[in-house]
């Protein structure tokens, strides 16, 4: 028995994992890692896999980073924890310090938890008690967009449209106001993304118009709906859908979870539209995938709907036994040094032009019906008949084929449904984007037997 197979075996009689039918596991085998560099992982046999898809987009500058490692470390020696109420520490004020200055302008307050949900629970509690502590006692709806996912808790999942995820639990959920969004994978024979943008505003603009009375905010993932199949819109909505939420009196949630810290080509996504939102969320790339870790950054206006006397009962009483945790916000400093030593933004675009030309071929295949990319993500999406991009039926697992032929040739490429994607660390290099891209191609011609 191998060290992979005797870890395997005791895995199975004791862990549940996550997002996981583990039946599947009677024949797919389990990967015990036993140590990560850059962007490389090692089993205990020691294969070694290019983490292509960040360890589920949180990695940024590889594992096992060196100045981030020595951060952590030095931090360990000082304080691994403290209560966050009452009490304070240096990194969670250095941190707070440094995002209130790199994200757009007018987001002044940090508040923190520490997984991307919880975040979003956070900004949808805050925004409803935002209008209550204002006397709009009529506030208490959200809208999000068509295909958005938003997290796994129930107010998160509840906002969220994967019907994969959401549909099972649909009667704890509330009830949200969804409207049909910008995604370009729709656009029209000779149309661009920033058409569909517009043309898909009207519904939003409808919205608005008809239920702003009892919407506390909007909640969107700027221009990447990554679980939902890494589908793309436009900045231009997000430039409409600010303009339109002051208009109407409803706040804007930015949840940029995962396409925050230079996923998109720009530190924010938001930058591309030029908008400030009322709240952004932050998590995974936050501690450059080392650490559980969230924030919520609002403005100055709501911060000040909440400071008043205690009896007022106005204060925003949410609370996470690790929130502002000093580990993480020092795994946090340690991964913005790095943005503040090196230009990560303008390396990033030399990389995503080497994804885009490697890409490109794709666009020729058979069973390709888009290949897409905003900054440093991309995606390929299958489909069965390529003309009316009718897509394979789920129940096929087609993406399933190119994730096991890639961990036969080193690369972990995880799947959504019938897209195939790349978000890899910062750290790779160019020859290693077209391996992946190789890889890719050879998994795409398996799962579409066009071989
Ligand atoms: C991953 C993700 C979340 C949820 O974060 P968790 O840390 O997994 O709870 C929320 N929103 C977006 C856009 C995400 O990608």
């Amino acid at each position: 028995m191998t060290r992979n197979d005797e870890l395997t075996r005791r895995d199975l009689s004791v862990v549940w994992h996550p997002c996981t039918q583990m039946k599947d596991h009677e024949r797919l085998p389990m990967i015990p890692i036993r140590r990560g560099e850059g962007v490389w992982l090692e089993d205990f046999d020691g294969n070694r896999y290019i983490d292509a898809v960040s360890s589920w987009w949180v990695n940024l500058f590889g594992h096992a980073n060196p100045h981030i490692n020595q951060v952590i470390r030095d931090q360990l020696d000082q304080l691994e924890h403290v209560i966050l109420a009452g009490f304070t520490h240096e990194p969670v004020i250095r941190l707070s310090e440094k995002l209130v200055n790199i994200t757009p302008p007018g987001l002044s307050r940090c508040f923190y938890a520490d997984n991307g949900s919880s975040a979003v629970e956070v900004a949808l509690k805050m925004s409803f008690h935002y209008w209550l502590n204002r006397g709009q006692r009529k506030k208490t709806r959200f809208m999000c967009l068509s295909n958005s996912y938003h997290g796994e808790t129930l107010g998160a999942l509840a906002v969220g449209d994967v019907a994969l995820y959401k549909e099972t639990y649909k009667p704890l959920l509330m009830q949200p106001i969804t409207i049909e969004g910008p995604d370009c994978y729709h656009r029209e024979p000779g149309e661009s993304c920033e058409q569909v943008a517009e043309r898909q505003f009207r519904h939003m603009e409808q919205a608005l118009a008809e239920h702003a009375h009892e919407t506390c905010a909007v909640i969107v993932e700027p221009l990447v709906q990554c679980a939902g199949s890494m589908r793309m819109y436009h900045p231009r909505y997000l430039t409409l859908l600010r303009e339109a939420c002051d208009r109407h009196g409803v706040h804007l949630i930015a949840d940029e979870i995962a396409v925050g810290f230079g996923r998109t080509g720009t530190m924010f996504a938001c930058e591309q539209a030029g908008i400030s939102p009322d709240f952004m969320c932050l998590s995974k790339g936050l501690t450059g995938g080392y650490l559980p870790l969230s924030a919520v950054l609002t403005t100055e206006e709501v911060y000040q709907a909440f400071y008043d006397e205690y009896d007022k009962l106005s204060a925003f009483l949410h609370s996470h036994s690790y929130t502002g945790n000093a580990l993480a916000c020092a795994a946090a400093l340690g991964t913005l040094d790095l943005f503040e030593r090196e230009d990560v933004i303008g390396n990033n675009r030399r990389l995503a032009a080497v994804m885009a030309e490697a890409l490109a071929p794709f666009k020729d295949h058979p069973h390709v019906a888009d290949v897409r990319q905003t900054g440093m993500i991309a995606a390929v999406e299958m489909v069965k008949d390529k003309a009316v991009r009718t897509p394979y039926p789920w129940q096929e697992r087609r993406g399933l084929k190119i994730y096991q032929h890639a961990l036969s040739r080193g690369a972990l490429l995880r799947p959504l449904g019938n897209v195939s994607y790349l978000m890899p660390p910062y750290v790779i290099t160019e020859e290693q984007i077209r391996f992946l891209v190789q890889v890719m191609g050879e998994g795409i011609d398996l799962a579409t037997g066009a071989g």
